[in-house]
């Protein structure tokens, strides 16, 4: 597709997970049966689905997301978040009660410990009435694992059946059944994940066991950058951009977004990956997850000036 100023676009579709990060920042962390004096709370729209489709979005990239958040005030806020980014709400679903909640403490030392409450997300287990057409009509389908399982399995079927490129972000880190892993075409782990998948702590090890499950991976390797391969074996390996990390909050769905939107809008796999490694360099560089994500002119910029 051409856009109004002439750019080649894309559109990507989050089926997934939406919360509202609700975070206290502590001197220092509570130890069970202690009570602490905290310095500030703060709310934060996030859910790894949720983040994947602002990135997108902002990105350049022609975004939907389906999910459920609940009939409270964070599902209002988070709706209104995403439609602020220019996604596509139609598919996101109020569910009875209450919104997906992260409860998250961070201490002085950046260290933090997080209780997910799925809540409202518990409830995108199967694909609803419209959600096939969606995904039908996007040239790239996003998942991630914050959401049932039989909702993701689903979902990648559909995207399957309607030629559209299935992205699975493996998080969080789970054995993946082959019912699932048969519909996949680009796996995006983090090191961890990767090494729970195959056993292998080296990503170089991890890489060649993944593409035996999947025919394309990616894998982030934070301030190390990330390792790419194909089945055809062609590999790259993309260094991160030297910045200064102050929040890396959500870098790995900065980057899956960015990436997705880069590929579908042409880009070739090297210029691709330096893109979402730089969306997710300009976002670590600043506190907050979804606020702190790049669009598309300041990747731009970053890209020509690096
Ligand atoms: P991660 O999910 O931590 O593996 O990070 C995803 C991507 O974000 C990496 O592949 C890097 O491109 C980028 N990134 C993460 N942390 C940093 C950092 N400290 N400095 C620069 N880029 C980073």
């Amino acid at each position: 597709m051409v856009g109004d100023d002439g750019r080649v676009t894309t559109s990507v579709v989050v089926f997934g997970s939406c919360n509202m990060d609700l975070v206290a920042y502590v001197p220092v962390a509570p130890k069970q049966g202690e009570t602490v004096t905290g310095r500030e709370f703060r709310t934060v729209p996030g859910g790894k689905g949720a983040n994947q489709a602002i990135a997108a979005a902002k990105a350049g990239a022609e975004t939907r997301m389906i999910g459920a958040v609940g009939g409270d005030e964070f599902g209002d806020e988070i709706r209104r978040v995403l439609q602020d980014s220019t996604v596509d709400t139609r598919g996101l679903r109020t569910a009875p009660g209450r919104s997906g909640t992260a409860h998250i403490v961070v201490d002085d030392g950046g260290d933090n410990s997080i209780v997910v409450i799925p809540a409202a997300n518990g409830s995108v287990d199967a694909l609803a009435d419209g959600d096939e057409a969606i995904i039908a009509g996007s040239d790239s389908l996003l998942l991630q694992l914050e959401i049932p399982q039989s909702g993701v399995v689903a979902a990648a079927a559909a995207g399957k059946r309607n030629g559209v490129r299935v992205v699975l972000t493996p998080a969080p880190a789970v054995p993946l059944p082959e019912d699932l892993l048969r519909e996949v075409d680009l796996l995006v782990p983090n090191e961890h994940e990767a090494a729970v998948l195959t056993g292998h702590d080296d990503a170089r090890r991890a890489l060649p066991a993944l593409l035996e499950l999947v025919p394309e991976v990616v894998i982030t390797l934070g301030a190390r950058g990330c390792v790419y391969g194909n089945r055809d074996g062609v590999r790259h390996e993309v260094p991160a951009f030297d910045v200064q990390a102050v929040d890396t909050t959500a870098a790995g769905d900065t980057f899956v977004g960015v990436l997705s939107a880069s590929l579908g809008a042409g880009a070739e796999v090297p210029e691709a990956l330096r893109r979402a490694a730089a969306g997710s360099a300009l976002s670590v560089q600043r506190n907050g997850a979804t606020s702190a994500m790049p669009d598309r002119e300041e990747i731009d910029r970053f890209v020509a000036n690096a």
